[in-house]
């Protein structure tokens, strides 16, 4: 008889419609001349309902019968929602009845005892597989083909020895084997309970928790099935516990160690013991979602083809390091087996050890629950040792855990414990205890239970994404952070496929909302979305987010023009975060803060990127830090820094008054909303400012002489009045512009910087051929006259202004972060 095996874990059958979406999988696996035999597990959540009931009713808690009766109530709702033949129905509805009026009987024993031996326990716990067996057997019966099912009490024999199961696999063969003849000829599907068991004397027992998946490759074995398949709720075994390590990626192949080790390190998808049976027979395991049946899932056999080194990290929480010293231990023998062998009298589960050379101390790891065992034990077995002097301590090292790193592919390969070790150093994760298998199949390391996650994360990142993988947040979606959104929703795949850059934008907020996304949002639509969300903003969960410790490199995109933010960047870039923005307000802010800001970058070696700051795109930021690294001296910097300014002065020739120039600039919006911000000249003051901190001047916005061209009049009014009363200063402007014109020069307002610090902002002539009279439209123009660009400066000239050219400047900052991160240019 050709058999293949399926296992539906409590995940896949939750509810009915679990139970109806496992008989379309198991219709869709169907070949002819096949036999399957289907283990089930309990509806999920039921062993731990049941569990919880015996220790609730041991307490003589007296909630335990209204749990019982809710429990009771699921199973009959869920029968009654797989839509039965009635008479079908209410037999298993007896059925269930007649095993919880057994239940409430022994929980009332237990009750009056207040003492429950592992036999109840185990003897309550295995009935939710009884009666989900015999759900799903039943509905396949109705849906498809007659089908059995087998309690596997009758059939699986097992030697239970503390926390050890051997299975009798003699005595087993023969009672399946005779099962079967019992019930030739047999359905061409078998219904069998997982988890259950028998004693030697026949007492119903388990194979301890998850241990469906055991079940299921034992059956295998005995059957001599062709394959098993382990369908659970994630698409296979992950490189870590997705609930963790959100970036997580499904492994295609594992070797049968590899798999043991993950499982046996608390990757909870599989059962350690699984693979075992299945070894010895040659028998390959699929894992695979019920809810996603059309991907191919994780393969485990004998050999792997995944060519990565290493495949996986998992970690066993909750364990106590026991570090056991004395001088007198080394070079002495038998000191280890007189350890190991006292912890396994009391059943004490040994999960890790570690020992120096020097043979002066052995350390190792026991669960969190067994610590005060263990060192009572071993203070009991080296008594005479530490009287004498022998043994010093017996340290105990509570809330640990441990991390394991699994591939077979770091056998006989330099530089993976390397990594390994750098990545936790680099997350600030204290080691405390590491052991490598001498198959070099794992590396696993003690280090405390609260940097469980963030160091599973920090692993996990260094073997499996780009380093140039970035977390982003933007703050801001006005004109400028929107015109950004939108250029990188275009650009965004093209930059990971081609470049290596995988810039992530897992976050973005407003005044009002924010959106948030573990991996990465879509950016298509990103502006509805963020409309139709209904998370407030909230900045302190919204840059947590952004920097989450699992991905390399975060950096939160600043569009906003607040004041609020920049007295933040301090902090955000000791945390860890870069910052990239177009708000001029940290830098041009007051000198100390500006100072403090720039101590908190240098300190934290975190990249703060700010090129749109002044000239929006142009390079000038960049173009005086390379004039600066690269050893010249700054003579002067010269140039119209404003967009607004740029354009009325252009306009200006004579033939029109300033006034009406001003009011049709703002009626297109080339202005500020009140032109007064631009006209003040205040807006290029801060330009100089920043520009002027960058050469290394130490100055205040006081320190900066600023023409203002608001009439002195006009400072009090509002937009509306000013630009009404611009009209009678229209005649004082004319005088200029003829006067000028005269000479055959053009007004310009011009921000200037001169080497022995004096800065300033104010309108002043120059000649029709230079280079300052001659710009189009709202162009900026900065000249920087140096050591080197002396007799003829170097200029940098273009549109200064506008949203998409801005963001764009910032776009341009994001990237140069990325390639100051390692992305290849
Ligand atoms: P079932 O009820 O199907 O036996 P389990 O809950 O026992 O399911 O196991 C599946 C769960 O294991 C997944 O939902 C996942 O959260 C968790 N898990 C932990 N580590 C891993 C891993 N490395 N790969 C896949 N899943 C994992
Ligand atoms: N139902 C059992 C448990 O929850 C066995 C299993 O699901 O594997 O542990
Ligand atoms: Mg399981």
């Amino acid at each position: 008889m050709k058999w293949i095996v399926h296992k539906f874990g409590g995940t896949s059958v939750a509810n009915a419609c679990g139970y109806r979406t496992v008989a379309g999988i198991l219709a869709g696996q169907r070949r002819t001349g096949e036999h399957t035999a289907v283990i089930v597990s309990a509806m999920s959540g039921v062993t731990d309902a049941l569990i919880e009931l015996v220790e609730i009713a041991k307490t003589r808690d007296n909630s335990y019968p209204a749990k019982l009766e809710a429990l009771k109530q699921r199973h009959l709702d869920t029968l009654t929602e797989l839509g039965l033949e009635p008479r079908r129905r209410l037999e298993l509805a007896a059925i269930v009845e007649a095993d919880f009026r057994d239940i409430s009987e022994v929980l009332k024993g237990v009750s009056i005892a207040r003492i429950a031996s592992e036999q109840i326990k185990e003897f309550v716990s295995g009935h939710g597989e009884i009666w989900s067996a015999q759900f799903l057997a039943a509905h396949l019966s109705s849906v498809a083909r007659p089908t059995t099912w087998l309690d596997a009490r009758q059939v699986l024999t097992v030697d239970s020895e503390g926390s050890q199961i051997k299975i009798d696999w003699t005595v087993s063969q023969t009672r399946l084997d005779q099962w079967l003849a019992d019930h030739a000829p047999i359905a061409e599907t078998v219904v069998i309970t997982g988890y259950i068991a028998s004693t030697q004397d026949g007492i119903a027992t388990t194979l301890k928790r998850n241990g469906s998946d055991f079940s299921a490759s034992i059956f295998a074995a005995l059957l001599g099935a062709n394959s098993i398949t382990i369908w659970t709720d994630v698409d296979g075994v992950l490189s870590a516990d997705p609930r963790r390590v959100p970036d997580a990626i499904v492994i295609p192949d594992l070797s049968y160690q590899e798999a043991s080790e993950l499982a046996y390190f608390g990757a909870k998808v599989i059962h350690p013991n699984t693979m075992f049976p299945a070894i010895t027979r040659g028998i390959p395991i699929w894992i695979r979602n019920t809810f996603k049946p059309d991907e191919r899932g994780t393969a485990i056999s004998a050999t792997s083809t995944f060519e990565a080194p290493i495949k996986g990290f998992a970690t066993v929480d909750d364990m106590t390091l026991i570090n056991v010293e004395g001088t007198g231990m080394s070079g002495v023998p038998g000191v280890s087996h007189k350890l190991f062998e006292a912890l396994h009298a009391v059943d004490v589960s040994v999960v890790m050890i570690s020992q120096a050379s020097s043979e002066h101390s052995i350390c190792f790891a026991v669960p969190a629950h067994q610590s005060g065992l263990a060192k009572k034990t071993l203070e009991d077995a080296f008594e005479a040792e530490i009287r004498r002097g022998a043994v010093q301590t017996i340290g105990v090292v509570d809330e640990c855990c441990i991390l394991a790193m699994v591939g077979d592919g770091m056998i006989e390969r330099p530089g993976i414990a390397g990594k390994f070790f750098h990545a936790l150093g680099k997350a600030g994760v204290n080691v405390r205890a590491i052991a490598q298998g001498s198959s070099e199949r794992n590396i696993s390391a003690v280090i405390e239970q609260h940097d469980s996650t963030k160091a599973l994360r920090a692993v996990h990142s260094a073997f499996y994404l780009s380093p140039q993988t970035i977390s982003v947040g933007v703050i801001g979606t006005g004109l400028i952070g929107g015109a950004f959104l939108n250029q990188l929703a275009e650009r965004i795949d093209l930059l990971r496929t081609e470049r290596g850059i995988d810039l992530r934008v897992r976050g973005i907020m407003n005044s009002r909302r924010m959106l948030l996304h573990d991996r990465h949002l879509d950016l298509e639509g990103w502006h509805d979305r963020l409309e139709a969300c209904e998370a407030e903003a909230d900045l302190a969960r919204f840059v947590e987010h952004i920097h989450p410790g699992h991905l390399p490199h975060a950096v939160i995109v600043d569009a906003t023009s607040s004041a609020d933010l920049p007295r933040r960047y301090e902090s955000w870039l000791k945390s860890g975060l870069n910052i990239v923005t177009p708000n001029k307000k940290g830098n041009a802010g007051p000198l100390n803060e500006y100072l403090k800001l720039r101590d908190a970058v240098r300190k934290s070696g975190r990249y703060f990127l700010y090129e749109t700051n002044v000239g929006a795109g142009l390079p000038i930021i960049h173009t005086l830090r390379n004039l600066l690294d690269t050893g010249d001296t700054i003579i002067r910097i010269e140039g119209i820094f404003s967009g607004t300014l740029s354009y009325l002065f252009n306009s200006l020739d004579g033939t029109k008054p300033f006034s009406s120039i001003v009011r049709a600039a703002h009626d297109q919006g080339f202005t500020e909303p009140d032109p007064r911000d631009d006209l003040s000249g205040m807006d290029v003051a801060r330009k100089l400012i920043i520009l002027a901190r960058e050469i290394g001047l130490e100055i205040d916005l006081e320190d900066v002489r600023v023409e203002s061209l608001v009439p002195e009049n006009l400072r009090g009014s509002s937009p509306e009045e000013f630009l009404d009363g611009l009209v009678d200063h229209d005649q004082a402007i004319s005088e200029l512009v003829r006067e000028a014109q005269a000479r055959q020069h053009v007004l310009r307002y011009v921000g200037a910087i001169e080497a022995n610090g004096s800065v300033s902002a104010c309108l002043r002539t120059f000649p029709a051929g230079h280079v300052f009279a001659n710009l189009t439209g709202g162009d900026n123009i900065v000249s920087f006259q140096t050591a080197r660009y002396n007799s003829q400066p170097m200029i940098v000239r273009g549109p200064g202004a506008g949203p998409e050219v801005t963001a764009a400047g910032v776009f341009s900052d994001l990237l140069r972060l990325a390639s100051f991160l390692g992305a290849p240019l």
